[in-house]
């Protein structure tokens, strides 16, 4: 029998302080949901180095969309000032071949296209919104290792026995989700055949506020436009390709991966100077079979995770976060208790066929891109090439580029 006195009770349990659980905390924190935020990582991410010194790794690519709910939260104007990289345009091109495709803000109709803006930044800024919130109660340096449902309730261990309970638990835990397969959710795994190499460099030219991705037959090379001291000449490097080319790519010296960037990027920006360490990520696509059960739900990569080659990922994790939200809160306040199915239900219907056709378009570019079949090839340059003169399907694509999809919950609008 468990001994209630020595549980913490409160009414809902993030398990996850990434971008996508601290967005759903101050979603719900805001609205006087009593929140604990449970995080593996020893502290909060410092709020006044983010964004600061050398550009972190780590960066996104975030939608006027998600600027919106950020906004909503108060959180944007705290970033702004943080190397917050507007971009305008965007260029797409096959390296394989001649097809090319122009994205620009102007033919959108819409301010910019998004901003490029690292993750420390993005984070810090929550963080700091969360903390002045009397009702969230954050716990850091513990994982959970063990879930549990009695009745209408949850309970969660943490790493050093202490037990807490609430209505409902949310999993915002990445890709690797421990509480997904503690909740016993099956999850669709799908090798993408990449690895994502990683980096900073200073360019030659300045990057125009462009962002460029082009396609090799290894994988698309994305340069990610970074404004670091007024100065306009700096980009994130994504560089999706196979294992084997990631790993020689990685062993190379600093001046000849430049090298290399430069030569595969057609030295669209000059030259280039790579100024940090290079990391690499295996890639991978993966689907949880089921968002919710009584009592429990899954946002984030946790619930999905995608190839990064049109930078969703995180943008499609912070709409499963309002969306939750607004059910969540819709149905509080007609006295409707939070772990009700039928809440989690409506919730993953309006959240799972984006993310499903989002995951089946990043299949779609990446076998067509991936292809070495001549027809193909041809097909998808001379495709690129129409798309780019066909002035309205270009504004559809941005549209869903810049996260304008179907019903946007209250706090995206
Ligand atoms: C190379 C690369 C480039 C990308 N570029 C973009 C881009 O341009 N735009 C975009 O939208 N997306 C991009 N993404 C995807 C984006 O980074 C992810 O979608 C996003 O970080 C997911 O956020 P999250 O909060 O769901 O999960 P995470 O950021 O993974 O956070 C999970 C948190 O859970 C904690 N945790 C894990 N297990 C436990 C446990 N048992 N107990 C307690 N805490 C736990 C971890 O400490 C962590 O803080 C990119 C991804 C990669 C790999």
């Amino acid at each position: 029998m468990r001994q209630e006195t020595a549980v913490q009770r409160t009414e809902v349990i993030v398990v996850g302080g990434g971008m996508v659980g601290t967005t759903l905390t101050a979603l719900l924190g805001e609205a006087g949901v009593s929140v604990v935020r449970i995080d593996a990582r020893e502290a909060p991410i410092e709020t006044e180095t983010a964004g600061r010194g050398s550009p972190a790794l780590r960066v996104s690519a975030l939608t006027p969309v998600s600027q919106r709910l950020l906004s909503h939260l108060g959180v944007w104007p705290r970033m702004a000032g943080r190397r917050v990289t507007p971009y305008h345009r965007m260029l797409v091109w096959d390296g394989e071949g001649s097809g090319r495709i122009r994205f620009s803000a102007d033919e959108a109709g819409v301010e910019c296209l998004g901003h490029i803006v690292e993750n420390d930044v993005t984070l810090a800024a929550l963080e700091a919104c969360v903390a002045d919130m009397p009702n969230v109660h954050s716990c850091f340096g513990h994982r959970v290792t063990a879930l549990e449902t009695s009745g209408e309730r949850q309970y969660v261990t943490l790493d050093d026995d202490r037990c807490l309970s609430a209505p409902l638990v949310v999993a915002a835990d990445g890709a690797g989700s421990p509480l997904r397969e503690m909740a016993g959710i099956d999850n669709k795994v799908h090798e993408t055949g990449h690895h994502a190499l990683v980096t900073s460099v200073r360019t030659e030219r300045p990057h125009g506020g462009m962002a460029r991705q082009v396609f090799l037959a290894g994988g698309p090379l994305a340069f990610l436009p970074l404004t670091v001291d007024d100065v306009p000449s700096y980009c994130s490097i994504v560089w999706s390709t196979t294992p084997d080319e990631a790993a020689h790519l990685q062993s190379l010296s600093p001046s000849a991966l430049g090298d290399a960037l430069a030569r595969d990027s057609d030295a669209c920006l000059g030259q280039v100077q790579v100024i940090d360490r290079v990391v690499s990520f295996p890639l991978a696509q993966r689907h949880a079979r089921q968002y919710v059960k009584p009592g429990f739900a899954l946002v984030g990569d946790a619930a999905h995770s995608l190839h990064p080659l049109a930078g969703q990922g995180v943008n499609l994790g912070l709409m499963d976060a309002a969306v939750l939200a607004e059910e969540l809160l819709d149905a509080r306040r007609r006295g409707a208790a939070l772990s009700d199915p039928r809440i989690l239900s409506r919730y993953e219907r309006r959240r799972r066929p984006d993310n499903t056709a989002m995951l089946a378009l990043m299949d779609g570019f990446r076998l067509l891109f991936g292809t070495r079949q001549p027809t193909l090839r041809l097909a998808r340059n001379l495709g690129l090439s129409s798309v780019d003169r066909f002035t309205s399907l270009k504004r559809l694509l941005m549209h869903q580029a810049t996260g304008e999809r179907g019903r946007l919950p209250r706090t995206c609008r």
